[in-house]
């Protein structure tokens, strides 16, 4: 079998897929929330990126997998209303490529930060995600 000289580069070792192959990977992924989060999971629509742009206050090389935007519905009041926008999760679709080596691997990453990510719709910060192993 020939040997792909490049195979032992590292910067060679991520997972290449097309924006409609990653977005099918998306589809695939939330597929295998629990329809019981699933079914929860009111008002949030999810956008797919292709990396974090880190703020001013932030430090330049900060690389997410994932962000969550939006009003947690433990802090919801009177005053949310049902014209709200939705809340958002974003998927940083290169630096989830970065981190995986197969389509599989991408599927359970995109799995892991939506999971991760609708937790802090439901008011759970990362300490606490990170206590329960999904941080
Ligand atoms: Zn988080």
């Amino acid at each position: 079998m020939p040997r792909n000289p490049l195979a032992s580069m590292p910067s060679f070792d991520r997972c290449e897929l097309t924006l409609a192959e990653f977005e099918d990977a998306a589809d695939a992924a939330v597929a295998r929330i629990p329809p019981e989060l699933a079914r929860a999971m009111t008002n949030v629509a999810i956008f797919i990126e292709e990396r974090y742009i880190p703020r001013a206050n932030e430090d330049p090389q900060t690389s997410l997998l994932g962000l969550y935007e939006g009003t947690p519905l433990t802090e919801r009041d009177a005053w949310w209303a049902a014209g709200s926008l939705p809340d958002r999760i974003t998927l940083y679709r290169q630096a989830i490529q970065d981190s995986c080596l197969s389509r599989e691997e991408v599927i359970n990453e995109i799995t892991v930060t939506v999971v991760h990510e609708i937790a802090h719709h439901f008011g759970l910060d990362d300490k606490r995600l990170h206590a329960l192993g999904w941080g």
